[in-house]
């Protein structure tokens, strides 16, 4: 893969911080943008702004017809049936909010969701939130990061309304077997989410090879505008699902005395959507298309592995949580005793830029036995030299630290 070429694409990568060229590996949080989808942000401001689905203008008709055109694109992307199964919301949060909220009204009380002991923040409080005695029932792992499919066997009952589950973990990097999750949960005749905020930068998806019901994700991780993110859901669940949010654009017709509703997608997207972004976003799921999948694992994969060993070889007192089988290009760690703010700031003095912290998964930290962790995480743009230089950068500051 030609990284350098690559690299020209996303002029963020050009910056020095402290003097020091920039080097990002804070991918997981979210990953810069290439210049084709600025582009389109600035061409659809300059040009063709106007409210979608609204007018009979040209303009409206111009960008109502990007964002139908970014729908049908992301709808490709995942190989979803069809384009009204494709919901935009404003990232991955949202979209499990929705889907929290409104199926949600449709489980009775005291149901129970089977989540697992690796989710973000974002794919637990949504359902507790529903409240109505609705408890979690929690799938555990391994030392190494891999689930217990045993275990997750035995969590279901009778009152299992729900199987949340993340593709890929953001602190671990496991790359979870959603396929067989979704197998096991239909079995018993429940709906399965999947989380796949960090799987659609590093991996193809396939929602009908996975067979699970919902699946969501952030533009903004996958080199796309922020602001836009995407619920996936069956048409036959989304069709019983209640709206969201009331509002223009989700309405059939409105009285004082009874509303009908807008048909899918237009139901669960009330109010002015983020049009603009939404069809910046195709431009990021043309480009990571045209570079492959197959090329953006491999380069990862092959910066994975030159991290993990040379800083398993040279950084004293290392330990690296996350050492699941084919997990994705993210180690979090953390180095003696000293605390992953310190370390993270002394790295961002050397222009490392790397995430501290809980990464908004405290249940998973109280799994690790670890307040928090320092995460570097990688992109299809960074290189073996900056891996070399975050070494170099690591060292000194397990050295100041020590
Ligand atoms: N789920 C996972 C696994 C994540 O890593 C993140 C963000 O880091 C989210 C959900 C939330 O994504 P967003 O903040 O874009 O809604």
């Amino acid at each position: 893969m030609d990284t350098d070429s690559y690299r020209r694409d996303f002029p963020a990568l050009d910056r020095t911080v402290y003097g020091k060229p920039l080097i990002y590996l804070d991918n997981t949080a979210t990953s810069q943008t290439p210049s084709c989808v600025v582009e389109a942000i600035r061409h659809a401001y300059y040009h063709s702004k106007a409210n979608v689905h609204r007018g009979v203008h040209a303009l409206s008709q111009e960008m109502t017809l990007l964002q139908e055109e970014a729908r049908e694109r992301v709808r490709g992307f995942i190989n979803a049936a069809d384009t009204a199964e494709i919901i935009f919301t404003r990232g991955t949060t949202e979209a499990i909010n929705l889907v929290a909220s409104s199926y949600g009204r449709l489980i009775p009380d005291g149901s129970e969701i089977i989540v697992s002991v690796m989710e973000h923040h974002a794919d637990i409080v949504p359902w507790q939130l529903i409240g109505r005695g609705v408890t979690l029932k929690v799938i555990p792992m391994d030392d190494s990061g891999v689930l217990d499919l045993d275990a997750y066997r035995r969590l279901f009952s009778d009152k299992t309304a729900m199987v949340a589950v993340t593709h890929v973990s953001n602190v671990l990097g496991t790359v979870n077997p959603v396929e067989e999750i979704t197998a096991v949960a239909h079995e018993h005749g429940v709906p399965v989410l999947i989380d796949g905020a960090q799987a659609v930068s590093h991996c193809a998806v396939d929602v009908r090879a996975i067979g699970c019901d919902f699946y969501v994700f952030s533009s903004h991780k996958m080199y796309g505008p922020t602001g836009v993110g995407v619920l996936y859901g069956r048409r036959e669940l989304l069709e019983k699902m209640p709206p969201y949010q009331g509002g223009g654009e989700m309405i059939g017709h409105v009285t004082f005395e009874h509303t009908t509703f807008a048909e899918l997608p237009f139901k669960f997207e009330a109010g002015t959507p983020d049009f603009v972004d939404i069809a910046a976003f195709r431009r990021a799921i043309d480009y990571v298309s045209s570079i492959g999948y197959d090329n953006i694992e491999a380069h990862e994969r092959a910066l994975l592995d030159y991290a993990t060993e040379r800083m398993t070889g040279e950084i004293p007192g290392l330990r690296i949580f996350g050492t699941a089988p084919g997990k994705d290009a993210i180690i979090s760690f953390l180095i003696g005793d000293s605390h992953p703010y310190d370390v993270g700031m002394l790295l961002d003095k050397q222009g490392v830029a790397v995430r501290t912290g809980h990464h908004c998964a405290q249940p998973l930290m109280q799994r690790l036995g670890v307040e928090g962790i320092v995460r570097a995480s990688f992109a299809l743009y960074n290189t073996r030299s900056e891996v070399d230089a975050f070494i170099s950068a690591l060292s000194r500051a397990a050295s100041m630290l020590a």
